[in-house]
């Protein structure tokens, strides 16, 4: 891939940066924010150590996904940014929509095609020495899923190789370009511009799930969307309970 070439083929006047290899895009950023003065796209071709909530791991194959990540200034600090993550899942299955591919959302952040997940997102935060706070909003994008990368996810995962022959340039440009235009809107008028949004595009929306916290089941139910925060509702038999995203895992009961 190409930084000058997704820059050119972008309108969020985002500064790129292109890698072969790293680690962590995340990582590499977060280490670099106490330094950054504007918004910055880093792409690596190859991540070795892509992560994931709560310490999982985002795993990848050269040359069959994306994986970037956009740091993001937030003038107000920390305050209001607790729907970010799933304004950037809107902003993603949006853009994928604009493309062709018709993708949902599950609480709080993935991207699912046809049930199974296609893109991850993990945003990350540091506050600057003048109370700002730096974003940084890692995503993974499965393009081709080859059997021996499924085996070591160890379920079921989804690509859509109908996009992966466009110029990988213009599908990061573009990409690009829905999540600036979110972070824009967001630092605006907040969560409140995405959350019917994001009910629209919920993949579970009124059916059973179970919500797991490390393995045990805390709440069962019918999923309701999310509120203007971004909790997930959810209507149980003792009646609607409002979930946090921490480290809770939502899973379909059938
Ligand atoms: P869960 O999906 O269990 O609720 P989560 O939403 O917190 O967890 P993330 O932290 O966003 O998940 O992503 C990490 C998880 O995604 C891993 O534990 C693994 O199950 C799965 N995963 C890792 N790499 C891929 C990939 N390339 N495609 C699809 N799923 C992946």
């Amino acid at each position: 891939m190409n930084a000058d070439r997704i820059m050119a083929l972008s309108r969020a006047g985002v500064a790129v940066e292109v890698v072969e290899e790293t680690g962590s895009t995340n990582a590499d950023l977060l280490a670099r924010a106490p330094r950054l003065t504007a918004p910055v796209l880093l792409v690596a071709e190859h991540q070795t150590a892509g992560r994931g909530r709560a310490g999982r791991s985002w795993l990848s194959e050269p040359g069959h996904s994306l994986t970037f990540s956009l740091a993001w200034r937030f003038a107000g600090g920390l305050r209001g940014l607790a729907g970010l993550p799933l304004a950037i899942g809107v902003a993603l299955a949006e853009t994928l929509g604009r493309l062709g591919q018709s993708v949902q959302l599950k609480w709080p952040n993935d991207v699912l095609k046809d049930g199974d997940k296609l893109a991850g997102i993990l945003v990350e935060t540091q506050v600057a020495a003048d109370g700002a706070a730096w974003t940084i909003v890692g995503i993974g994008v499965n393009l081709v899923m080859p059997d021996a990368l499924e085996d070591r996810i160890g379920r079921s995962a989804a690509a859509m190789p109908w996009l992966a022959r466009m110029g990988r340039d213009e599908l990061m440009a573009t990409l690009l370009d829905g999540l600036a235009e979110a972070l824009a809107l967001f630092a605006r008028d907040g969560f409140a511009a995405f959350v019917a949004r994001w009910n629209t595009l919920h993949a579970w929306q009124g059916r059973p799930v179970v919500l797991l916290d490390r393995g045990e089941v805390q709440h069962e139910g019918l999923a309701a969307g999310v509120d203007d925060t971004g909790r997930l509702l959810l209507d149980t038999a003792a009646g609607r309970v409002t979930i946090v995203a921490g480290d809770v895992s939502l899973r379909t009961k059938d």
